[in-house]
């Protein structure tokens, strides 16, 4: 039986692109597995999915997406990334943005 596309398993609340901006789902190396993999329960490891990330050909695509993620932006792997990790990207260029704006102003 053929895996489900996490673009099938994505629950409400995503941000709403047109299909051609989400056309690199398409092309994901998840899209060959077990999408379970990518969404591991709290404490479980997400080693499995990273490493099948690690070797993506739109990973940063996928990092991109999920880092607009609102509300849903803690569940996951996403572009080899858990939703710590991207909580601290978020975090880093807010603060990178904000010190720009000190510098130009
Ligand atoms: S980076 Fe990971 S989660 Fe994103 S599309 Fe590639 S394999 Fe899937």
């Amino acid at each position: 039986m053929m895996a489900q596309s996490r673009l099938q398993l994505s629950p409400k609340g995503f941000p709403m692109n047109s299909f051609e901006e989400l056309e690199w789902m398409e092309r994901g190396n998840c899209k060959k597995v077990n999408p379970e993999i990518f969404f591991p329960e709290a404490g479980h490891p997400n080693k499995h999915a990273k490493m099948i990330c690690a070797t993506c050909p739109v990973k940063s695509e996928c990092l991109e997406y999920a880092l607009q993620l609102v509300g849903w932006d803690v569940i996951g792997v996403w572009g080899g990334t858990s939703g710590k990790e991207r909580r601290n990207i978020r975090r880093q260029r807010l603060e990178q943005e904000s010190l720009e704006m000190k510098e130009t102003a």
